[in-house]
């Protein structure tokens, strides 16, 4: 085979076959390249060997040696029987390797077969220093098969071990890689330019292929076990390298394009701002509407992040963006969430907007078909300037007369394909995304790689600190205390309760019964009322306004009040089974109060057992209030897979790279790729092989 060896598909691989190619692709191993890739799990240095005489309780250790004897040992459990296997290594040492209900081991583990065991070792009393259902591979004697499998691809030497893949077993893994080595060409194609390799002494990329599964002797295998060879870092960088690559041009790409209409300011748009204006704008408002402006006005479209923590005040700065962009005739989309986020956004810029002469509508799921043909109709017509909703808005068969503003708050809640949608309406239009979600430098590097960023840091002026409690439930009662205080003050309170997917019935039977028991029995004296998703939306719309107008003083919900909704009256954020929320989610939650003029409460109100993570979440919060803190330290909880939830959030998918781990190669990767993009003569290759590859291999939208 030749170079082409890399993109041949598993399936025609010789030793594969149908059933195992199945298999692999399940792992989402497809083509030799895939597999290849893929680095081993770990590696066992069986070249040196640990001797048996050597093991101590506690270490997990290889050993490499021959079976003694073996057989089938009944214990006291009934029907549990232990398997048991006396092996002998070379320097005479005798230990010996349990599994518990495996007797079909007597006739693998037959005298004299020699095996190589890796796990952990454990003492026995009734039997001294044992390996408990540790890892096995036999070592076949050389034999007719050895040129498919001569056994000394699997000991002595540092060897890879491979994660099982249905039905492809480590060993078998490792034959196959090892002959595809042989086949690969001394050297393949590699994007990654000669002079950024040389530079960092990386090697070339057939060279780390082989670095990482069958590694030179004498290579550390701390170093492999820790990523750290100079094979894998080449392999993580080019990854990185190559993505980075992708953003860099997909920035440049959009730089060419230009909308119709750059917006034009002067004093009279100036003087319409100001007279919607309700307050004066803090220092980071006032920065961030420069910088939004001064894009709009610019004749390349916009792609701007606003982000600002919890109660910062996006919206008033979307909004006057807004303002100017219709002030300059053009059409405004604002995409929110959820509907009750889209209702309230509605609502607060029908409010501000009511001496201003534009019409806003508002479009979401709930609509009836026919109000829903209507506001279509007005919003290609062009009569509605200002439209607030829901996924709604991103629908195929809306479209716009001239839209030339697109808004998308707690933007990582959107898929890349809705937020492209949206934009596709217009003819290059600004778009400003907006997230309370602060992102993490290492993840802002690649999710956001190609926007440009406006900050908020500081909070309003006014606001008054929440002090944020955890509490078992044993002290349900003084929970009850301190809200009763508060209503006695004229403030208000949530009680969250946690919605989870599997179980939403009992939650929701738990939300409403605990609603009934506040009203009845705790704070008759008080209008306790409950909301949840599952609720018809005029009636979600009825209880939002009446705990908004105060009427509703104790509002019990499930997490549809998460984001973005604003009531400065509420004081006490009461969450129920807190260790079951997120960090992010936890701090979004308590976002909700802290909104006004009162000192604010957030109480944590845990029931155990608590796990590890759930207890590291509490604490955080408990500990501080900064979002950025927050965000950080969520990531390093939960990993960077989970922190936006799905892929189509806008997070690459990566093979061997890690953003967490590797954020300091993923910098050095993206200097690198600008440095290089910016010779066009040298880059031709790469822009050409990016071009090409960039959206499958990172399960993006493409660079084009
Ligand atoms: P977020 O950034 O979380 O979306 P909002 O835009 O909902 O925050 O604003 C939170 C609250 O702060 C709202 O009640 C808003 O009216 C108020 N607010 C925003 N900016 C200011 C300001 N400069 N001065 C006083 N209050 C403000
Ligand atoms: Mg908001």
């Amino acid at each position: 085979m030749t170079s082409d060896l890399l993109s041949t598909a598993l399936q025609f691989v010789r030793g594969v076959g149908p059933k195992r190619a199945a298999d692999l692709a399940r792992a989402g191993l497809t083509t030799v390249e895939d597999l290849l890739l893929r680095f081993p799990l770990r590696y066992e240095d069986r070249a040196t060997p640990c001797e048996i005489r050597h093991l101590r309780p506690g270490m997990t250790a290889t050993v490499t040696a021959e079976v003694v004897s073996s057989g089938v040992r009944p214990t006291r459990r009934p029907g549990f029987r232990l398997f048991e296997a006396i092996v002998r290594d070379a320097t005479g040492g005798i230990t010996k390797a349990v599994f518990p209900n495996q007797a079909f081991l007597k006739d693998v583990f037959v005298p004299q077969q020699r095996v190589v065991l890796y796990g952990p070792l454990e003492y026995r009393p009734s039997g001294g220093l044992q390996f408990t259902n540790p890892e096995y591979e036999l070592i076949r004697a050389e034999g007719p098969d050895s040129e498919l499998d001569d056994g000394t691809i699997h000991t002595g030497r540092i060897v890879p071990v491979y994660e099982k893949v249905g039905s492809m077993t480590p060993r078998m893994q490792r034959v196959l890689v090892h002959r595809l080595l042989r086949e690969l060409p001394v050297a393949v194609a590699d994007p990654v330019p000669e002079p950024i390799r040389a530079s960092r002494g990386l090697p070339d990329r057939a060279g780390a292929i082989r670095g990482i599964h069958f590694p030179e002797p004498g290579t550390s295998v701390e170093a492999l076990n820790e990523l750290k060879t100079p094979a894998h870092q080449r392999l993580i960088f080019e990854e990185f390298f190559l993505f980075q690559a992708g953003m860099v041009l997909r920035k440049r790409k959009h730089a060419e394009d230009r909308k119709p209409k750059p917006v034009i300011v002067d004093d009279r748009i100036r003087d319409a701002a100001r007279k919607i204006l309700p307050f004066k704008l803090t220092e980071g408002q006032r920065t961030s509407l420069r910088e939004i402006v001064t894009d709009m006005q610019r004749d390349v479209p916009m792609n701007r992040l606003l982000q600002g923590d919890v109660g910062a005040g996006k919206t008033i700065v979307a909004l006057l963006a807004a303002l100017v962009a219709m002030e300059n005739g053009l059409q405004v989309a604002f995409m929110a969430p959820t509907e009750i986020l889209a209702d309230q956004h509605y609502l607060t810029i029908r409010r501000l907007l009511e001496q201003a002469r534009f019409r806003v509508v508002s479009l979401t799921g709930s609509l009836s078909a026919a109000k829903r043909r209507e506001v279509h109709a007005e919003i290609a017509s062009g009569t509605a300037h200002l439209v607030v909703g829901t996924h709604a808005l991103a629908e195929g068969d809306l479209a716009f007369k001239s839209l030339g503003l697109v808004i998308i708050d707690e933007q990582h809640r959107f898929g890349v394909m809705q937020r492209a949608s949206l934009r596709g309406k217009g003819s290059h239009p600004d778009v400003l995304v907006m997230t309370a979600t602060p992102i993490p430098r290492t993840l802002a590097l690649t999710t956001y790689g190609d926007l440009d960023v406006s900050v908020i840091r500081e909070l309003p002026p006014g606001r008054q600190p929440i002090t944020t409690v955890s509490k078992s439930e044993s002290k349900r009662e003084e929970i009850y205390r301190l809200i009763r205080k508060e209503l006695a003050a004229g403030r208000q309170a949530y009680v969250i309760y946690p919605l989870v997917e599997d179980s939403e019935k009992v939650d929701l039977r738990a939300a409403t019964a605990m609603a009934d028991h506040l009203q009845q029995e705790v704070f008759q004296e008080y209008h306790v009322a409950l909301l949840h998703g599952r609720l018809k939306q005029e009636e979600k719309d009825r209880v939002m306004a009446a705990f908004a107008r105060g009427d509703v003083h104790v509002l019990v919900s499930t997490t549809v009040v998460e984001v973005g909704v604003d009531v400065p009256n509420a004081t006490v954020m009461v969450i129920e089974h807190a260790e079951r929320f997120g960090l992010s989610q936890l701090h979004q939650l308590r976002g909700r109060v802290g909104r006004g003029a009162h000192a604010s409460t957030c109480v944590l109100l845990y029931q155990f057992p608590l796990s590890a993570d759930a207890r590291a979440r509490i604490a955080a919060l408990v500990e501080t209030i900064d979002g950025f803190v927050i965000a950080e330290r969520d990531l390093e909880i939960r990993g960077p897979g989970d922190f936006f939830g799905t892929r189509q959030s806008g997070m690459p998918t990566l093979r061997v790279g890690d953003l967490l781990r590797d954020h300091q190669l993923m910098e050095e990767a993206r200097r690198e790729a600008v440095a290089w993009l910016d010779q066009p003569e040298a880059s031709r290759a790469l822009v050409t092989y990016v071009s090409a590859n960039w959206a499958t291999r990172f399960g993006l939208v493409g660079v084009a």
